[in-house]
């Protein structure tokens, strides 16, 4: 049985949390951090983070505890090892030691495209021109000003070296008029949220969307390279559909 996965720019909450805390949660606590310790007076230590963490941010921002705490221990080894590496050139004199920087949005792309490349064997994107469609608005601001082109780009690049398909849906495809299950195709207004078919499939519409972009993508798949076999590993997915809006 293959388990699809799907992270649209439609993102059901579920999907959102995802997307939040695979790429973001770290990047913000990261920020967070240096913006205390760059303070004049506040030194750096990974214990210090550590308790600023506990006393303030886990406090400021109570989404964090829904993301796993490793997640912020990461974002205090990435700011404790930027530290250090500042340190020792600063203690060898180097002319330009290089304080930590600002994690910016790029780096969220490099590890959005980097675990999904890694996680599946075909990628399917879904390349929208329609920005009104995105629900969830920060999330659609923090990927649109990085740069839908840039992920694409990152995606297919690192695609290529992993041995990952991708598969570019036609824009003509209906993904979110079509009946996963019988293939019929509706006049659906944007308002309506959920596919019901005379099948008798009812489903959220960014699901039964996700399910038709993701069969499109496993078909082509079969088509490109016949002899991939879709390894279906406990609870991994093989395929990823990704809506991009422009
Ligand atoms: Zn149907």
């Amino acid at each position: 049985m293959l388990i699809a996965n799907k992270i649209e720019l439609r993102p059901t909450p579920e999907q959102a949390t995802y997307l939040n805390q695979s790429c973001g949660a770290r990047r913000h606590c990261y920020n967070q951090l240096l913006a205390h310790f760059s303070q004049p007076g506040v030194k750096w230590s990974k214990a210090a983070a550590y308790q600023y963490y506990m006393a303030v941010l886990r406090v400021e921002f109570p989404w964090y505890s829904d993301v796993s705490s490793r997640v912020t221990r990461n974002a205090i080894d990435d700011l404790d090892r930027a530290y250090q590496h500042f340190f020792r050139r600063v203690k060898a004199k180097a002319k330009n030691p290089g304080y930590p920087q600002f994690k910016k949005r790029r780096a969220v792309l490099h590890e959005l495209s980097d675990q999904l490349t890694r996680t599946y064997q075909v990628i399917t994107i879904e390349d929208l021109n329609v920005s009104g469609m995105v629900r969830n608005r920060s999330l659609a601001r923090s990927i649109s000003d990085a740069g839908f082109g840039e992920l694409r780009r990152q995606i297919e690049y690192k695609a290529a070296w992993r041995g990952v398909t991708v598969v570019i849906a036609d824009r003509f495809f209906p993904s979110s008029k079509m009946c996963h299950a019988c293939g019929q195709v509706h006049d659906m207004l944007l308002a309506q949220r959920t596919m019901e078919c005379d099948c008798g499939s009812v489903m959220d519409r960014d699901l039964d969307a996700a399910r038709n972009l993701d069969r499109y993508g496993l078909d082509r798949l079969d088509a490109l390279k016949p002899d991939v076999k879709r390894t279906q590993e406990s609870g991994k997915t093989v395929s990823a559909a990704l809506a991009l809006t422009a």
